[in-house]
């Protein structure tokens, strides 16, 4: 059954984040063979609709307004209720990001519409799409339809791999003009933290230290491995409450959720509100002094000893390569 998908890519400072690419993954599965209209939110994007031709959208609508360079709810509410208005998908994805989070519930209830949230699997049987999804902090999953009305469904981060990109591939794009008016919030400033290296809810490779590195200079070796990897330095709330690092670094329940495609866990014990973070992790390495430790029932991998002979090891081991 050919479906018409509206998917919503993200941009940050007029780059196309990765998750724009994975909706229109997800939004082919569901398609089965029908259209994929990718949405493309801000001000001076339109130049970046090709590329998500490229990576599979069949035709891109932008709506450009300067009220929309940075996310509001408001703003990003009524640019994409005017277009799912014009285009009458039959399902919308969006990633399940922190814009995604804010704004799927928006829409949701404008359009009264069951949501399905933070979706990691998808699969099509006897016509119905099936969403999976983690229940109890990544302990069970279950798996969910909407009976009702359209498909609407926000999908997990670095879950849903991207289809191969296509630089001959070509596609409509057509502007949407949409006026967006009585924003009840407006971007003043964006003070950003300092933050070293790669995107953590984007990385590849994460190496995140624990209660165990004992300090601030603790993390240093793992930043030095990060570096080899080409990763990002990520932390359980153990590291984080005992000020080793910034909280922005808290993977887990009450921080970020990651899916890198291998997960190096120094010190890190394992306690499930930090696993509800990081446990669909493609390969998991644990290293932890502890063999009792809980973060080895996760682990593909497990290094007993001390993180601090282990660390530098890997790293010099990985630069001799
Ligand atoms: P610990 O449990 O203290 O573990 C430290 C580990 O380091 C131990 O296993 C030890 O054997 C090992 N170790 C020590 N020295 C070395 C060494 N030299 N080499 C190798 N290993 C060594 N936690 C999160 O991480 N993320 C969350 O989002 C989160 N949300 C929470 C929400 C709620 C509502 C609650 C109640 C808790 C939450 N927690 C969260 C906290 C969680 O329960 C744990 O307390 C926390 O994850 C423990 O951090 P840790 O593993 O770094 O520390």
């Amino acid at each position: 059954m050919a479906r018409k998908i509206l998917v919503l890519a993200e941009t940050r400072e007029q780059v196309l984040r990765n998750v724009s690419y994975e909706v229109i993954a997800a939004g082919k599965e569901i398609s089965e063979g029908g259209e994929v209209v990718s949405v493309l939110i801000g001000e001076n994007i339109s130049s970046l609709a090709s590329e998500l031709i490229h990576y599979g959208a069949d035709r891109v609508v932008t709506v450009e307004d300067a009220k929309l360079s940075t996310y509001t709810p408001d703003g990003y509410a009524q640019a994409l209720l005017a277009t799912i208005k014009e285009e009458n998908p039959e399902a919308i994805i969006i990633g399940h990001t922190a814009l995604g989070k804010d704004l799927s519930p928006k829409i949701a209830a404008k359009l009264q519409l069951g949501l399905i949230s933070d979706v990691t699997a998808i699969e099509i049987t006897g016509g119905n799409v099936i969403f999976s999804r983690p229940i109890y902090s990544g302990k069970a999953f279950e798996k969910q339809i909407i009976t009702d009305g359209l498909i609407f469904a926000t999908i997990r981060p670095n879950n849903i791999n991207p289809l191969r990109k296509d630089d001959t591939r070509t596609g409509e794009t057509h502007s949407l003009s949409v006026e967006i008016k009585d924003l009840r919030t407006i971007v003043k400033e964006v003070v950003r933290k300092a933050t070293e290296g790669v995107d953590l809810s984007e990385a590849k490779v994460i190496i995140a230290g624990g209660r165990g590195v004992k300090s601030e200079e603790g993390f240093e070796p793992l930043k030095e491995l990060a570096h080899v990897l080409g990763g990002a330095v990520g932390a359980s709330r153990g590291a984080c409450d005992a000020n080793y690092c910034d909280y922005s670094l808290q993977i887990g329940q009450t921080g970020k959720v990651v899916t890198p495609d291998l997960y190096i866990a120094c010190g890190i014990s394992g306690a499930i509100q930090h696993l509800a973070g990081m446990s669909n992790s493609k390969v998991i390495v644990a290293i932890n002094k502890d063999p009792e430790a809980n973060i080895f029932n996760v682990a593909d991998y497990g290094i007993v000893g001390d993180l601090f002979e282990v660390v530098p090891l890997l790293t010099e081991e990985i630069k001799a390569l």
